[in-house]
């Protein structure tokens, strides 16, 4: 690894990619006094990446719900020392809808208790059946293992199917762990097996679920903030710049090559971009997600900041109220809703509206919306949401070799299924020259 002790001074360092990783790194380096040379080439119009917002009509619509919430001190020094006095702190309240009902997530004693008779009495069964597998090697295997077959079957593997569009048994187990830790954002309450549990909806501990946000506008406010940061102290964030690949001489990365604007020479690149642009041919897949952000004429009862939808027949796998991240995100009065729909198929992402009618029909059954008062409805495919983590995804990262003066950061360029928090986290160590150590494949 180049660390930036041994860049030639006032060399360019160039970073593909203006998403939070991106932006992080470059927000240090040029505050890092080392007369640093930096350029963010960013592919769309503005930064931001996934964390990005978009507005229409006094209507504020993040792509899902993005809520800032850390276990790493420096992560949460770097999100403070960012946003000032200029964020809020939220109480979660997130759902899962199953067996046709809106229940607490994560899981309590009294939503289980809810539950088809038959489910739990067999999820009962299965404490005394546990670790019936012997080589944990696919999601399934992992889940089986952790918490009985019968909950897999009823609930995780029919969102992770309808999620991912691939089945539960080729998808590597590093999904199960990193996609469970996704879903429940307290440490206190992950639950690593069966017992756990059921232990933490008879006993449940006090936990606090509490997160950040931007007191103004979307959580790309805290994305501009980054850019204009970077921008005064002489770095350039050149939006609408889109990467093609790298320069490489003599085993060294020199520069990076762009689809209108030439080559960019470096003396490091940071590439945060999809890291299938450079390997091309190594098997490295992602999924899309069509959001439908949508506008309603008045609040609705929806309680929930997002909620998990699981069933195989409803088109979307989570809806998000942005209203309850903060008041202001809808013009007084109105209310609106943003739905995830997951995408490997071609032809939907092509014409992703053709989606509306299921789409509205299966919202109106779990009585998301009243169709009759939509304002407007804004169809998005956002790209590269979710690196696939096949089962030979491992080997494909460790079988890269990369050139000198090359890195690859953040969640598509380090192919990472990960959250906000960690690609600052990668980013600060890059930044003061270290390198990454949290434990990559999990959290
Ligand atoms: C629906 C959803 C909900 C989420 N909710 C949360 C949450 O609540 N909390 C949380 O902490 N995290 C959440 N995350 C995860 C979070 O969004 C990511 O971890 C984080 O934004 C990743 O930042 P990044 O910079 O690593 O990657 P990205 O945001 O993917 O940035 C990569 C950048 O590279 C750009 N790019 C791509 N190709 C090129 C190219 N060829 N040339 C130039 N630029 C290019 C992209 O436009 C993008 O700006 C969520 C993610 C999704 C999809």
């Amino acid at each position: 690894m180049t660390e930036p002790e041994d860049m030639t001074p006032g060399g360019p360092v160039v970073i593909v990619g203006g998403g939070i990783a991106g932006l992080t790194l470059a927000e240090r380096l040029t505050a890092s006094g080392k007369d640093l040379d930096v350029t963010v080439l960013e592919r769309e119009r503005k930064p931001g990446g996934l964390a990005r917002t978009f507005s229409r009509d006094g209507f504020l619509f993040d792509i899902g719900p993005h809520r800032f919430h850390t276990a790493d001190p420096s992560v949460n020094l770097y999100l403070l020392d960012v946003m000032g006095a200029d964020h809020v702190s939220i109480s979660r309240c997130s759902n899962v809808y199953m067996a046709g009902k809106y229940r607490s997530w994560p899981l309590t004693l009294r939503s289980v208790a809810g539950l088809p008779l038959p489910v739990l009495f067999r999820s009962f069964l299965d404490l005394f059946r546990q670790g019936e597998e012997d080589e944990i090697r696919t999601f399934a295997d992992h889940v089986i293992s952790r918490y009985g077959r019968n909950i897999y079957e009823y609930f995780f593997r029919d969102y992770t199917e309808k999620f991912t569009g691939c089945s539960a048994g080729e998808l590597h187990y590093d999904w199960a762990e990193a996609g469970v830790n996704r879903a429940v954002i307290d440490r206190n309450v992950r639950a690593g097996d069966l017992f756990s549990l059921l232990k933490g909806i008879l006993i449940p501990k006090p936990v606090s679920t509490r997160f950040y946000y931007p007191s103004e506008g979307g959580i790309q406010t805290f994305c501009d903030r980054q850019a204009e940061r970077i921008r005064s102290r002489g770095g350039r964030v050149i939006c609408d710049c889109r990467a093609t690949g790298i320069e490489v001489q003599l085993g060294r990365a020199t520069g990076v090559r762009t689809e209108n604007m030439g080559t960019f020479d470096s003396n490091m690149i940071y590439w945060s971009a999809p890291v299938s642009i450079l390997y091309p041919d190594a098997g490295f897949r992602f999924m899309d997600t069509i959001v439908c952000n949508i506008a309603l004429e008045s609040a609705r009862s929806n309680g929930y900041q997002w909620c998990y939808f699981g069933e195989k027949d409803l088109v979307f796998s989570r809806l998000t109220v942005p209203r309850h991240f903060r008041e202001d995100m809808v013009p007084e009065g109105r209310d609106s809703l943003v739905a995830e729909i997951t995408v490997s198929d071609m032809e939907m992402r092509r014409n992703p509206e053709s989606l509306r009618n299921r789409l509205f029909d299966d919202l109106a059954r779990v009585d998301a919306i009243d169709p009759s008062k939509v304002i407007f409805d804004e169809w998005r495919v956002i790209p590269e949401t979710y690196p696939i983590y096949d089962l030979d995804y491992r080997n494909r990262i460790e079988g890269l070799e990369l050139p000198s003066g090359l890195e690859l950061i953040g969640r598509c360029g380090s192919f990472w299924y990960n959250n906000m928090d960690h690609s600052i986290g990668q980013a600060l160590a890059l930044a003061e020259g270290g390198a990454f150590e949290k434990d990559f494949w999990k959290t």
